[in-house]
């Protein structure tokens, strides 16, 4: 039984499905400059959700949207459209700067072996379902217009503020007065913008032109794709005050009904024990660990290092751990790939499945497999390490390379030494090496290396 922590009830909880199939939602990047390392761990974690769910037999409906209009500066409605700041600063148009952004987005999630959902979506491609949304939202009394667009009225549903444990009668009730005088409460939130002069981006309406908030397009893609019972939602914890809380209001109130069954949020990932800053030089692309010799494997890797749920802590140092690790598992994977022992896995596959399934114990997981990879060399463990590696996403089976010749030649020359035919074993080892080949034996098998 797959059980994850649901933020919104506070509980571990079985994962639900829907015919078999695991309607989850991610939300995406924002498409108005890099990605960092820190928004790269939000899509290992989808990935890793997504791999756990499909180890244990679930399909996946997968959506994300891709963020490339209606973002302000800042996530309460405030500031400029992060589109129209980055558009201003590259000089270029809103429309190259989401080409572009998301261009390196996939990119990374490509290098990263990130499992992609299956339907990736920008906001920009579903403005009708959005203003067909918030007319419903209108229609139903929930939202209103006013002179700069139009609101959720969150006084309509007293359950807002649940997900992030805010009680938001307390919060009305000691509100100070609203910045915005036409809004009837300052944590109204905007679903539709009226477009203000010199906004690029701007649709046809029927209250006028404009573009979209930023909070819909989640509620309203999810609803395309997905349908309006959703089993898992995902997103940092960033996102849950505000973000989240709308997308649960817009949704719940347009259909009547919970759509979110569970929600997951990931920690965010600091880098020396702080928060990653411009004026601090500490935001790190993927490019720049590849720059200094990392593979993008190696950042894969030390994501299993933490629990979702806990802040991580990037260092150089600790990057450099998560890489040795790395390298030491791919060693003991190869010579267990050519092991000849006996072993039994099925105790660790048991606690390997136990680890992934108890809310995505990756730290516990990597413990199993580093104490069965101390086993007697043994291809059962090569076979277990490989079922696993569905879940861990690594390249390792770097001897695929290794021309079927030369393993042909490894393996007679293995079984010829354990005849004790040193003779004829010399001689292979020879032949392996003129071929450009070198054999390294173990107690219990053997590896194949390019010389
Ligand atoms: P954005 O493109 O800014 O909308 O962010 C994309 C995703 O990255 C969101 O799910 C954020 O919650 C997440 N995120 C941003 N900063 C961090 C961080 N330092 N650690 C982990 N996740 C982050
Ligand atoms: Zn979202």
């Amino acid at each position: 039984m797959v059980k994850f922590y649901n933020s919104l009830t506070r509980k571990k909880e079985e994962v639900s499905s829907t015919n078999g199939v695991v309607k989850m939602y991610s939300c995406g990047p924002t498409v108005y400059y890099f990605p960092h390392i820190g928004n790269l761990r939000a899509y290992l974690f989808m990935d890793n959700i997504r791999r756990v769910l499909k180890f244990n037999g679930y399909k996946i409906d997968g959506a994300m949207n891709i963020t490339d209009v209606g973002h302000l500066t800042s996530d309460a409605d405030e500031g400029d459209d992060k589109m129209l700041v980055a558009s201003e600063r590259e000089h270029k148009s809103p429309w190259e700067i989401a080409k572009f952004y998301t261009d390196v987005f996939m990119q990374d999630v490509k290098l990263l072996n990130i499992d992609l959902p299956e339907h990736i979506v920008p906001a920009t491609s579903v403005i009708s379902e959005i203003i067909e949304f918030v007319q419903a939202l209108l229609e139903k009394g929930y939202a209103y217009e006013t002179s700069k667009g139009i609101y959720f009225d969150i006084a309509k549903f007293p359950e807002y503020g649940r997900l992030s444990g805010m009680n938001i009668q307390d919060k009305l009730a000691g509100a100070r007065i609203a910045v915005d005088y036409e809004k009837h409460t300052p944590y109204d939130f905007v679903l539709w913008v009226k477009a203000p002069k010199g906004h690029i981006m701007q649709w046809d309406s029927p209250w006028g032109k404009g573009y979209p908030g930023w909070h819909i397009e989640c509620s309203v893609i999810g609803d395309k794709f997905l349908g309006e019972n959703i089993n898992i939602h995902t997103g940092g914890v960033d996102h849950k005050p505000v973000h989240h809380e709308n997308e649960i209001a817009q949704s719940n109130c347009r259909y009547g009904h919970q759509v979110v069954k569970m929600w997951m949020h990931l920690e965010f990932l600091q880098i020396d024990g702080g928060k990653m800053s411009k004026s601090l030089n500490n935001i790190y692309r993927l490019k720049d660990l590849q720059e200094r010799g990392y593979a993008p494997e190696d950042f894969r890797f030390f994501y299993f290092l933490a629990h979702y749920s806990k802040q991580q802590n990037f260092t150089f140092d600790a990057l450099d751990m998560a890489r040795n690790t790395l390298k030491s598992i791919k060693t003991l994977v190869k010579e267990h790939k050519n092991g000849t022992e006996n072993v039994s896995t099925a105790e660790y596959e048991a606690e390997f499945l136990e680890a992934i399934n108890d809310d995505l114990n990756m730290p516990k997981a990597i413990a199993v497999v580093q104490k069965m990879l101390k086993e007697p060399r043994s291809q059962n463990v090569y076979a277990a390490f490989d079922k696993f590696n569905k879940v861990l996403g690594l390249t390792l089976d770097e001897t695929q390379d290794v021309p079927a010749q030369i393993q042909e030649l490894a393996k007679q020359r293995w079984n010829a030494k354990n005849n004790r035919d040193y003779a004829t074993a010399d001689s292979l080892r020879n032949k392996i090496s003129d071929l450009g080949y070198e054999i390294k034996d173990s107690k219990s098998g053997y590896e194949i290396l390019k010389k």
